[in-house]
């Protein structure tokens, strides 16, 4: 170990910043370099999009995080544009489609909507910042309670959980108790419906800042602080390829897509946070192959619909004057469309879905004027039942060496199927989300099963597991086995079967493998103070 320890991270996301933070709060000589393939969006470095109050600035920086498929920026990079395909799928914004197909196109014919986002902050800078916590058997359960409670504690404080945002909203709270009368009776105590935590900061006009990963960097990119001056965040730049010997790892290969140059970067300890698809083929395309580098990929499927909230229901329980109140405090924030973010949480044996209802003044698609919940006063909700995948070695992506992708890295094909495991409980999805939304008003959109990859949520590609045994890529700490000096992250670690959104329980995983590179760090340091 050289005398000041240096951790390259690959990937800007909430999960690279996570290990960013934890690594130079607590490692007061280390440095972290961090290496980020797309470019920087906001003044501040991964901040979220959705607080551009400017729409125009706002689409520029959602284009500029969509990688091949998006025009001019990448165009003026003098990358050429990918072929966008009539009637493809399109990508959530913010995001590209891995199989997007034009040349150099990974393939997913069964995984479609699979998606990423290239830029500062990756996804973080465009998520929905619904933090939910794991629980039951969405845990991993080789790590104690006690420890899992404070990591995720911890995970928390970085991401700046919110568990009562926009807990005043009159409509919120309606829609509370209308879902409370239909399935209150069926839940146990502590999972019943509740506001849906969030990452971010309330604001008093009723609005909210949303966390990004410049939440997470918190004191790392604030000018002057101890942390700052130990931290590099270097956009535009490809980490190619981790280059290593005999089971160590010695620094990365690292390309400037501004200059074309291809350089060694030297470190003691590299991170990869590059999402659930780009790290595993970066492994792949450096020589690291464990049996289960891209298999068990889950998500969580979601059956959506979207409802216009009824008028006499909502009358009932809201007066007028909360809902002059409401309509204005709406007014306030008219570039985000959010306004009360609401669940029901899962819970075993009974209720093995999250359900995630967002309400806004508008359905998330244009309604045909005619249609008669066209234009409704009391707004809508879009509400989605998160249902789980069983992790299956069948599914997952493997990596062509011989047919390289746009990128120049071993091309992905992703292979995926629902199975009879699946099948009950998204049958039991379209049931509940029927019963949902026929409590709250009239369907403007048909119950309906979102293609896969939709969600956004891809796990288990880099999956940690407590034994060595071809069944995970990482140990219990995040480290690739084999290799004490490589740590994964990101929602590819999770190895459970998971109805909610995952950042939050990937940032706890995180903190565990930082904690660990700093006890690393200053074992070595023991080591050669013995010597
Ligand atoms: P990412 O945020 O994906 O960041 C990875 C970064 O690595 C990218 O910027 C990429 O450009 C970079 N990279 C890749 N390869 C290389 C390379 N070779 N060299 C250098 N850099 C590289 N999650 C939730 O928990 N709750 C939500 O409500 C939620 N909503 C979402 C809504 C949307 C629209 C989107 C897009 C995502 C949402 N997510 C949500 C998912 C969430 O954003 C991700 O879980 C989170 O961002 C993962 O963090 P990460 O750091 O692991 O990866």
């Amino acid at each position: 170990m050289s005398d000041s320890p240096t951790v390259a991270i690959v990937g800007s996301g909430p999960i690279g910043s996570a290990y960013a933070r934890v690594i130079l709060e607590s490692t007061p000589d280390a440095r972290v370099v961090m290496f980020e393939a797309g470019p920087q969006l906001t003044a501040v470095p991964g901040e979220s999009v959705r607080n551009i109050a400017d729409p125009d600035e706002k689409a520029r920086a959602r284009e500029m995080s969509q990688g091949p498929q998006s025009g001019a920026f990448r165009e003026s990079l003098g990358i050429p544009a990918g072929v966008v395909v009539e009637g493809m799928f399109t990508a959530r914004q913010g995001t590209h489609l891995l199989d997007f197909g034009g040349p150099g196109s990974a393939h997913a014919p069964t995984f479609p909507a699979a998606a990423a986002a290239t830029n500062v902050g990756g996804q973080g800078a465009h998520w929905t910042c619904a933090i939910p916590r794991p629980a039951f058997s969405e845990q991993v359960g080789f790590i104690e309670d006690a420890e899992w409670e404070e990591l995720i504690t911890t995970a928390e404080g970085l991401l700046h959980a919110q568990s009562a945002a926009f807990a005043d909203s009159p409509i919120g709270a309606a829609i509370r108790s209308l879902l409370d009368e239909e399935f209150g009776a069926e839940l146990p105590a502590g999972y019943g419906v509740g506001t849906l935590p969030v990452a971010g900061d309330p604001q008093p006009d009723g609005s909210m800042v949303w966390a990004g990963a410049n939440t997470v960097l918190g004191p790392l990119i604030e000018e002057g602080s101890r942390e700052s001056v130990r931290f590099t965040l270097r956009d535009l730049t490809l980490v190619r390829r981790i280059e290593h010997e005999g089971g160590v790892v010695t620094g990365v290969t690292i390309e400037d897509l501004r200059t074309k140059e291809v350089s060694f970067f030297a470190a003691d300890v590299v991170v990869v946070a590059a999402d659930a698809f780009r790290s595993p083929q970066l492994l792949w395309a450096s020589g690291i192959r464990p049996r289960a580098l891209g298999r068990y990929l889950t998500e969580h499927h979601v059956v959506i619909t979207t409802v216009a909230l009824d008028e006499e229901r909502m009358g009932a329980l809201i007066s007028q004057d909360e809902f002059e109140r409401e309509l204005a405090r709406r007014a306030q924030n008219a570039a985000d469309p959010v306004a009360s973010v609401n669940r029901i949480p899962f819970s075993e044996p009974d209720h093995p879905f999250s359900l995630q209802v967002m309400y806004a003044e508008n359905p998330p698609f244009a309604l045909d004027p005619s249609h008669p919940a066209s234009g409704n006063r009391w707004g809508y909700v879009n509400m989605g039942y998160g249902v789980r995948k069983h992790p299956r070695i069948e599914d997952g992506v493997t990596f062509d060496d011989a047919e390289l992708d746009y990128r120049g890295f071993p091309n992905m094909t992703i292979e995926y199927a629902l199975t009879d495991a699946e099948q009950p409980e998204l049958d039991e999805a379209h049931e509940r989300v029927r019963r949902a939304g026929a409590a709250l008003g009239t369907f403007v959109a048909e119950p309906r099963l979102l293609p896969n990859g939709s969600s956004l949520h891809y796990m288990g590609t880099m999956r940690m597991g407590p034994a060595d045994d071809g069944t995970s890529v990482a140990d219990p700490w995040s480290r690739v086995w084999g290799y004490d000096n490589l740590v994964v992250g990101g929602n590819a670690l999770i190895p459970t079967a998971n109805t909610m959104n995952p950042t939050l329980m990937s940032v706890a995983i995180a903190v565990r493998g930082a904690r660990r590179v700093v006890e690393q760090f200053s074992r070595a340091r023991e080591d050669q103070v013995v010597r």
